[in-house]
This record gives C-alpha cells, structure tokens and sequence, in this order.
C-alpha cells in the first residue's frame, strides 16, 4: 500500500470538531423526529430571483466553456470598485483573483504566505476550518485565546507572546464568526503593529463586512503601512445568501502576489463556471439593496433571538455586533457545553453547535446561527431559555 501523505492525513485532526450534534439532528430528521437546525452558517432562503435569473440567462447562452482562472475582467472590475469603500482602499481589479468561496480564498492566502513548518497565528474564537486550512496549506496552526469578559477582542501582548521566529502570518476574523464581534480600531492597530515589527502577512476574513449592527466595519488593510502585507478574503456566501454557489475572492497587494494565487488555481479549480461569474457581476452590479435587505433580516432575527433567549437568567448572552450567530455563555451553570447541546436536541430538537468548535476561548458555549424563519428561530430560543432554566450538571 503506497503512503498516504501525513500532511493531508492530519488536515482533520482529533474528534468530531463539534459538527457530531448536527450529524445526530439529521439522523433524527430523518427518522421523522421536527428538528430546528441552528447549526450550519446556512440561510434558510434562496438566492435572490434576479440573480437565479441571470445565471439561468447565462446558461441559456451557452456560457459553459472553461472560466477565466484569474476571473473574468468585469467581474473583477466590480468587486474592485465595491471593495474600494467597504475595506477602505484602493483596488487594482487586476489584484483581485476570484476563488471557490471564501474558503479557497482562505486556502489560497495560507498557501502563498506559508511553506512547510512555518507558523500561523489564528486569533480564537475562530470559524472552524481555520487550523485545518493551515495544515492542509503545510503550516502550523498556533492558536491564540481572547475572553469572553472582553468582548473576544484580541489582545496584542497575548498575541505578541505567540509569535516565534517561524510566525509568517496571523488570520484574523472581524466581523467574527462565531462571537459576532467587530474588533475595534485599537485591537486593529495593535495587531497592525505587530505584523509591521515581526514582517508578517495579515489574512483578514471580511466575509461578513455587510452584516455589521453595532460599531462600523474597519479592514487593517486600511490601515497605514498595511496594504502591502494583507491578504483580504472575502465572499458573496453569507452577504448575498450565495453559499453553494461558492463565489469568492482574494483581494492581492499587488501583481505578483496575484500571479501566485492564479498559479495556485491553475492546479486545482482552473477557474469559476463562467455562468456563476456572470451571476456574481449582476448580483454586484444591482449596488447594495441585495446585501441590505439580508442584513436587515439578520439584524431582525438577532433582536428576536436575544429577546426571546433573555427569558433565562441563566444564558449569559454577548448581543453580537454583526454576522448571523448567537454565541451564548454557559460557563457559570453547564460543565460541558457539548453535553449540554445533545442533552438539548434530545429534548426539544434544538440543534446548535457547541462552542469547543471554534477553539477553547468559545468553551463552555454554544453558537446558535440566525437561519431559521422568525417564527421558528424564537420557538427554538425559548426552548433553549426553558432548557437552561432546568438543567442540572448532575
Ligand atoms: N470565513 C468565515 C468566517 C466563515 O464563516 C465562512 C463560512 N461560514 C467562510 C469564511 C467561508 O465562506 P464561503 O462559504 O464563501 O467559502
């Protein structure tokens, strides 16, 4: 038997990464059981019309050759004059490579920033394929913790403390997933400074710039003397309701960077269906109503949740600033938060992912995503609120 690569044998390490309760909610879908999913980051609803409409006008057209790898010229032309405002810089449409969602764009920055052995730095809590991302790319996954009692704003001496003479790279999540925080200006400056005094590459996840409520969406790569060293991931998954349509993109400092990452896609994707790239520019260019309208939606959603989970004293709740989840502090009543979300599913069909998958700092929580319909969504949070109210450790 040939060998199978370590590299890739280790990609997924350990046990389940929390995913098991929802692998359990399907199984009990399936035999009949009413489960709510609050899960996965997946909407509940479609892709707008016009833009189902646009890919199917595409198709029609027999748009179905090969797509362009660096991705087609007026898709990038757009990206780049949105993605002018909302990250706050200028943008080179040719620095913009168009990439198999977020997550091959997340791929993709760890493999032009790292080589075998090299050390990244992921900033907990954090969305969970970040340490597997980093070792498929070959690199080291160096977690770092921030507190729930600081909001998950990471804190730059934690951070520095972390760096060692292999770090290339710190990836950071702001709006995040899972706590919903925007890290401020400061938290922002502070991790700017150390990438400057240690020459590292900042991958910033964005995924989330147009679902932010409280405070305003701030890129590092706004930030001075970071243009040149950030790597911007970004996607129309969540802010467009795209997610299997896997429509993304990296955001380059410059060409050669660029090269690289279009280098990188000629040996695995080859380039996005020319139909979704026609989509993804119509989608764009109707401005932003679109990203709007489900923002608004989710920030609806968020209120409701928080009312609802508000009915027990016990859910200690951080209202999240932006993105689609709720991350809810059990630490002070449950000694095992994943006990606790199986305990619950069995009860009341509830299912949500407990908050050990998204590295230690969310422990002793569970994260409920917003994708249910209101009615729904508040049904299972006063479950969750009843649960919590009779739940004994013993
Ligand atoms: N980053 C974060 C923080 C996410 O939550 C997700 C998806 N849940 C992704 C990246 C991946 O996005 P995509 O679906 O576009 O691959």
């Amino acid at each position: 038997m040939p060998i199978l690569s370590p590299r890739i044998r280790n990609i997924v390490t350990g046990t389940d990464d929390g995913w098991g309760v929802q692998e359990k909610a399907r199984e009990m879908a399936g035999a009949g059981r009413d489960i709510i999913m609050l899960t996965m980051g997946d909407h509940d609803f479609p892709t707008a019309e016009p833009i189902r409409t646009a890919c199917a006008d595409a198709l029609a057209a027999g748009r179905t050759s090969y797509g362009s790898i660096h991705g087609m010229a007026p898709l990038r032309e757009i990206i780049a004059e949105r993605g002018g405002p909302v990250h706050g810089i200028e943008i080179d449409p040719d620095h913009v490579v168009v990439a198999m969602g977020g997550q091959a764009a997340l791929f993709a920055a760890a493999c032009v920033a790292l080589d075998p052995g090299d050390e990244a730095i992921v900033i907990e809590p954090y969305y969970a394929t970040y340490e597997q991302t980093i070792r498929a790319a070959g690199g080291v996954p160096v977690t770092v913790q921030t507190s729930a009692d600081n909001g998950f704003q990471p804190d730059a001496a934690t951070l520095r403390a972390a760096i060692t003479p292999r770090t290339r790279m710190i990836l950071c999540n702001s709006p995040n997933n899972p706590s919903g925080a925007v890290y401020t200006r400061a938290t922002l400056e502070g991790i700017a400074a150390l990438c400057q005094e240690h020459d590292l590459w900042l991958v910033s996840d964005e995924v989330y710039h147009s679902q932010v409520y409280e405070g305003v969406h701030l890129s590092p790569a706004s930030l001075p003397g970071m243009r040149e060293r950030t790597l911007i991931v970004d996607s129309m998954s969540k802010s467009h309701a795209m997610t299997g349509w896997r429509s993304g993109w990296l955001i380059c400092p410059d060409m050669l960077t660029a090269d690289c990452v279009i280098d990188l896609f000629l040996t695995s994707a080859s380039g996005l269906a020319p139909f979704i790239q026609l989509a993804m520019r119509a989608a764009l260019a109707t401005g932003k109503g679109p990203e709007h309208e489900i923002s608004e939606r989710y920030r609806y959603r968020r209120d409701r949740a928080v009312e609802a989970l508000a009915r027990s004293k016990r859910l200690k709740i951080h209202p999240p600033e932006a993105a689609m989840y709720v991350l809810i502090d059990l630490r002070h009543f449950v000694s095992d938060a994943e006990a606790f979300a199986y305990a619950l599913l069995e009860a009341t069909g509830v299912a949500v992912m407990p908050g050990d998958s998204f590295g230690d700092s969310a422990a002793g929580h569970i994260r409920i995503s917003l994708t249910a319909p209101e009615e729904k969504l508040v049904k299972a949070c006063t479950h969750i609120a009843e649960f919590a109210e009779n739940w004994s450790d013993t």
